[in-house]
């Protein structure tokens, strides 16, 4: 493995819960609950887990677009939790995001150049000749033309609203590109298309991934290695390969046994899924996924178990391999 780009440590995010006539805090939802991982550079870190797990959240604090609670994030060496918002800007030039909804995402009123140019704008990059050059060379890098730069996101389809975001992520050429569920509001025949974009600029630029997904099949396709969450926490890490044919936390197992597979010839063990998720402002005790798991001992009702790497490589937080 290369040089880490960035480390994440004990990262925990709690929303407060207020109630009452004075609003007083009454509990709190555990949204990222000790987060501990390191992403390197040029991979891509795929990050699953069902709607609700925390997952976004997670990105969302990696930019500080939500304040961690607590915890350490360092990317290129740089502790940048403690950071003004002066020097959180540096930094966010090589850090970008591309969001679920591009729709949601791209200022309807602005044009495509002005979307484009605005990160350039903020960061203090070019002149007003050198910024319009940049947005043209960048269309053209997305499988866009020049001619759609003077149009507005409601005259684009959803795959190519989709290519503006991830247009716009590039403008200030960063290093790193945290993509949260970029392809779910996408038809399945435009997802293949993006995916490989994706891939593609990958190569061209040098960029490292973290990808956001509920989809097991997307991700895979994409990632180096998976970490799967599960209320808040990760419970199992990976190389792709291995995580997707020789998951070891009971949860990945579930997971993975709902992906269909093309082929009917195929059998294997179902594994379902059983219960709904539990309320994140209140964790079962001991192990988070006791109460939907069919290995569930006495001891996953009382002790939390951490994630502990059994295999070179692969960590998994599960009583059955401490
Ligand atoms: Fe299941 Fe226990 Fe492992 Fe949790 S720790 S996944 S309850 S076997």
């Amino acid at each position: 493995m290369t040089e880490p780009l960035l480390q994440v440590k004990d990262l925990k995010k709690y929303f407060p819960i207020t109630g009452g006539v004075f609003s007083k805090k009454i509990g709190e939802v555990k949204a990222v609950d000790d987060l501990t991982f390191t992403v390197y550079k040029g991979e891509t870190l795929g990050i699953v887990g069902e709607s609700g797990c925390g997952k976004s959240t997670t990105g969302r604090m990696l930019l500080r677009l939500i304040e961690p609670t607590e915890g350490s994030i360092v990317f290129e060496n740089q502790e940048i939790t403690n950071l003004s918002k002066q020097e959180l800007r540096k930094v966010r030039r090589d850090m970008q995001m591309v969001f679920q909804d591009p729709f949601a995402s791209l200022n309807p009123r602005h044009t495509v150049e002005k979307i484009l140019e605005e990160p350039l704008v903020v960061h203090g990059i070019g002149s007003k000749q050198e910024r319009k050059k940049k947005v043209y060379e960048m269309l053209e890098v997305v499988g866009l033309g020049s001619y759609h730069a003077k149009r507005y996101p409601h005259q684009f389809s959803g795959g190519q609203r989709q290519r503006i975001g991830i247009a716009r992520a590039l403008m200030t050429r960063p290093k790193l590109i945290i993509a949260d569920e970029p392809v779910s509001a996408l038809d399945v025949s435009i997802q293949a298309q993006v995916l490989n974009l994706l891939e593609d600029l990958q190569k061209e630029f040098g960029l490292t991934y973290i990808f956001i997904a509920h989809d097991l099949g997307v991700v895979r396709h994409i990632s180096d290695r998976v970490g799967v969450m599960y209320l808040g926490r990760m419970v199992e890490l990976a190389d792709s390969d291995v995580l997707y044919e020789s998951p070891k936390h009971p949860y990945t197992k579930a997971l993975l046994s709902a992906v269909p597979i093309p082929d009917p010839e195929y059998q294997q063990e179902r594994q379902l899924l059983t219960g709904d998720l539990p309320s994140p402002a209140n964790p079962p005790k001991g192990c988070a996924f006791h109460t939907r798991c069919s290995a569930c001992m006495d001891i996953c009702k009382t002790t939390r178990p951490t994630l502990q790497e059994v295999e070179k490589g692969h960590y998994v937080a599960c009583h059955l391999y401490q």
